[in-house]
């Protein structure tokens, strides 16, 4: 007979004792140490790649976006701006002349908070001078410290002229960050990834016959080596399908699933970005549009010895994506992407994937661009996830079920890093 959890280490919580059990919950999640499964941070050792401090908080892409609805300056003149006076224009006009709440800028306010900055002041200068002050190396610890992370997941693109010498050269790795090599280039430009292809010593032609096919095998096969990488990832339009006609599909089929299968590593499809459909505000000029499912269904059916993790961009795709993952074991959805990491999203998604998949999701990743945004994203997320997890556990209770400390203790594992490191090495 299974043992009562009351005699496992640790309180355990039954009917009418809620609110303790809401804050053993609150404690848990917040010490738990997360693995951020997809930033767009690099290690100190990629040099100026790795973005950190207030004026990149201010100058990204969410809240150029965002200052540019409130300023009626021509977008060229804002492109013309330094970084500076970038950062400038937006603290001025989102900060100073409207009230800060929209989850981009409430972001940078809780980042400059967490690092111990006081937002009362409003002193832009002030906030500059603590970020000139610190060393990137030492400052990853401090920032990943007050963010409970264990580590970060790259995004890592072989055809990047900023990223390649540095793997090129021997980089030896830093614990802190792992590699995930990302193939848009691949996937979804082939014309103009093909000629690159060949110029670096594979023997490729547009057409994909059974030789540059194996050659970009070959080509997956060196940097998925060469980086460590966990995973593969692609970021995909609304319009994405599978199978059909295209260089795309020939190259999912023909080159990336069979190397996945070969070293066990997943493919990660980000489905429903449009890119650019306002082209003038660069790179926060891309959108979002629903997408159909129907291909996730398709590949998990046809190759299920390939594991596929996904995360959708429409709100409308949710339910469907939740319930496609309900019927594949080789489906793992993480990440509340982009423009759905606001609080009310947030909360409606992980409810929802609670309700249907248990604890055998990834609730949430950063998608970080800047080191100090991972301070706002795990703070806000862990809050939502604490809310959410506590309503669902309040109701086992209510059915006679007694929940152990420990219990709790090895869900938030799983949610917020167990899981990805268990798809990944299955
Ligand atoms: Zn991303």
């Amino acid at each position: 007979m299974a043992k009562p959890p009351e005699s496992a280490r640790g309180a355990a919580y039954r009917a009418g004792q809620e609110s303790a059990l809401r804050d053993a919950v609150a404690q848990v999640v917040a010490h738990t140490p997360v693995t951020d499964l997809h930033t767009h941070l690099f290690a100190p050792a990629f040099g100026e790649l790795l973005l950190w401090g207030v004026d990149e908080l201010l100058t990204y892409h969410y809240l150029t976006a965002e200052v540019l609805r409130a300023t009626s300056m021509p977008y060229d003149a804002f492109w013309r701006m330094s970084k500076r006076e970038q950062a400038d224009l937006t603290w001025r006009e989102l900060f100073i002349e409207r009230s800060p709440y929209s989850e981009a800028c409430r972001g940078v306010l809780t980042a400059l908070h967490a690092m111990g900055l006081d937002t009362a002041t409003r002193n832009l200068d002030d906030y500059r001078a603590y970020f000139a002050a610190q060393k990137p190396s030492e400052y990853v610890d401090k920032v990943f410290k007050a963010a409970n992370l264990e580590c970060a997941v790259m995004t890592n693109d072989p055809f990047d002229a900023g990223e390649r010498p540095v793997w090129e050269s021997g980089y030896a790795g830093d614990p802190r960050f792992h590699a995930a090599l990302r193939i848009d280039p691949l996937l979804n430009d082939w014309a103009n990834a093909c000629p690159k292809l060949k110029a670096s010593g594979y023997d490729v032609e547009l057409g994909l016959g059974a030789k540059a096919r194996a050659e970009v095998r070959r080509f997956l096969t060196d940097w998925l080596t060469r980086m460590k990488a966990l995973y593969m990832a692609v970021s995909l339009p609304p319009d994405f399908a599978f199978p059909e006609e295209s260089a795309r599909a020939t190259l999912i089929a023909e080159c990336v699933l069979p190397v996945a299968r070969e070293h066990g590593a997943p493919f990660a499809m980000m489905i429903g970005v449009t890119r650019q459909i306002n082209p003038a505000l660069k790179l926060a000029g891309d959108g979002v549009g629903y997408s159909s499912v129907r291909p996730v269904h398709h590949l998990c059916a046809a190759y299920p010895d390939n594991k596929f993790m996904v995360t959708m961009l429409s709100r409308e795709n949710q339910h469907e994506l939740c319930v496609a993952a309900r019927k594949f074991r080789n489906l793992f959805l993480f990440g509340c992407w982009w423009f759905l990491n606001n609080p009310s999203l947030i909360e409606e998604m992980t409810r929802m994937r609670f309700e249907l998949l248990g604890p055998s999701v990834v609730p949430q990743h950063s998608d970080a661009r800047v080191l100090d945004q991972v301070l706002y994203k795990w703070e806000h997320s862990r809050k939502i996830i604490t809310k959410v997890l506590a309503e669902k556990y309040a109701d086992l209770l209510a059915a006679g079920w007694v929940i152990a400390e420990s219990e709790i203790e090895r869900d938030a594992q799983k949610l917020l890093s167990g899981n990805f490191w268990d798809f990944v090495k299955a």
